[in-house]
This record gives C-alpha cells, sequence and structure tokens, in this order.
C-alpha cells in the first residue's frame, strides 16, 4: 500500500478567527496543486468551529493538539475526545515535545492518552517522540526514540489510526532543521520499529518529519524514502509558507 503524503498544521497557541479564514482561503485556492497531499490543521481548539466553518473544501481534515485521557468530568481547563470531535476533530497530537517538557505529559500519561483515544473513539493519534540536543550528543537517539515508541504503542496491536511524527526537540523553532539524511536515518529506524511490532501494517504506518519545515527546506525532506510529510509550527502561520509545504509533500 502507498502512503499518502500529510501534512499537518499545529498552530500551538497562535492564531485567531481572521487567520483561519485566510488560511482557508489559501488552500482552498491551492487545492488543485496538493490535491493528494492529506491536510490536517491543529488550531487551539477555541478555534475548531471557526475552521469547521471555514474548511470548506474536503481536503482539510482538523486536528486537536492534545486531549485529556478521561471520558468527562472535574478536569478544569481540559478538552474530551468527545468535545473535541463535536467540534470537527478526527486526529489528535499526543506526546508533542512542549507538552512532555511543560505539562506533565510523562510515558505513563502519554500512553493513557494514545490508548484513551484507539480505544475510546476513531480518532488517529499523531504520536510525537523526538530526542533532546543532549540525547543526540551522547548518541542516544535510537535509543530515546525507541524508548518512546514502546512506552506509548505498549498496549496497541494494531496501527491502523496511527501516525507517528519524528520532531527532534533541538530542531522545533529554533531554526536547526535536521539535515534529510540525518531525518532519513531515524525514520528508517522508526519504520523498522513499527514493522517489527506490528508486522507488515507497519510498513502503512506514515511518519512525519516536524522541527523548523519551511518552505525552502520541505521537498528535500519529503523526498526521502520514509519521510512521509511534515508536522509544521511557525510555518503553518504564514500562508504562502504552509501552501508551499503542502505543495511540496
Ligand atoms: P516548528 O514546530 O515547525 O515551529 O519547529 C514544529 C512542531 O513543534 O510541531
Amino acid at each position: 500500500m502507498q502512503r499518502q503524503p500529510l501534512v499537518i498544521a499545529n498552530w500551538k497557541m497562535n492564531g485567531d478567527r481572521q487567520l483561519v479564514t485566510a488560511m482557508a482561503e489559501a488552500l482552498r485556492e491551492s487545492a488543485a496543486q496538493h490535491a493528494d497531499v492529506s491536510v490536517v490543521v491543529c488550531p487551539p481548539a477555541v478555534l475548531l468551529p471557526a475552521w469547521q466553518q471555514a474548511a470548506f473544501y474536503d481536503n482539510i481534515q482538523l486536528g486537536a493538539q492534545d486531549a485529556n485521557e478521561h471520558v468527562s468530568g472535574a478536569h478544569t481547563g481540559e478538552h474530551s475526545l468527545a468535545l473535541l470531535v463535536e467540534s470537527g476533530a478526527s486526529m489528535v497530537l499526543v506526546g508533542h515535545s512542549e507538552r512532555r517538557q511543560f505539562y506533565g505529559d510523562n510515558a505513563k500519561r502519554i500512553a493513557a492518552k494514545v490508548n484513551h483515544t484507539l480505544n475510546e473513539s476513531n480518532l488517529t493519534v499523531v504520536l510525537c517522540v523526538g530526542e533532546s540536543a543532549e540525547e543526540r550528543e551522547q548518541q542516544q537517539t535510537f535509543d530515546v526514540v525507541a524508548a518512546q515508541l514502546q512506552e506509548a504503542l505498549a498496549d496497541c496491536n494494531n496501527c491502523e489510526r496511527i501516525v507517528v511524527a519524528y520532531e527532534p526537540v533541538w530542531a522545533i523553532g529554533t531554526g536547526l532543521t535536521a539535515s534529510p539524511e540525518q531525518a532519513q536515518e531515524v525514520h528508517a529506524f522508526i519504520r523498522n520499529w513499527l514493522q517489527e511490532k506490528f508486522g507488515p501494517s507497519g510498513a502503512n504506518v506514515q511518519v512525519l518529519y516536524g522541527g523548523s519545515v519551511k518552505a525552502d527546506n520541505a521537498e528535500q525532506l519529503f523526498a526521502q524514502a520514509d519521510i512521509d510529510g511534515g508536522l509544521i509550527g511557525g510555518a503553518s502561520l504564514i500562508e504562502e509558507q504552509f501552501v508551499a509545504i503542502c505543495n511540496a509533500a
């Protein structure tokens, strides 16, 4: 099975209704150029309804940046899967490095979010993994990535609704992109890991690269054999940049 190119915008805590309208319009106008690419936008959760109204061309899907691992209840400030689905989300990012670093998403919580999403909803999980600069320097990249995959996916026995995003922490928001060769090396490792865990269907899992992807480096990254698209932060807030990245996929 051929893996479909996938580009996901992660707006983080940025954007507003005006940008929703402008970005939806830019994507609609350029749709013919990236007709074979799945485009997903993960805005802050409160902007999902605005995107639901604006995303009038079918190729845009919506995603959430995080979801709580409980069904409902006394979890002030959190969003349940049901609420996110009601607001149009069909994907959810899990284990983004900013959540691991600053918002208490440890290995146990990430596994709980993955399992809850796969077992209690139809959403696709985009599992984010990646090493820090220090871990790379100490040549621990493969060990760190394997441990993160193992911890998060230990209880999963099917990978139909799983996407993996390799995002080296040192490349996120820093302007330091992994070289296409550096990224491909880790992607090939992730692909092998997935095939060992899930069998032949592991070959169908989309593995995305994230970390300072811009219009001028996207094409080279996406040309690598095991890079199926990107998870885009900063450049997903600028229409020309994001459209160009979608075109490159
Ligand atoms: P960046 O962020 O493209 O701004 O580096 C990527 C991400 O955090 O998903």
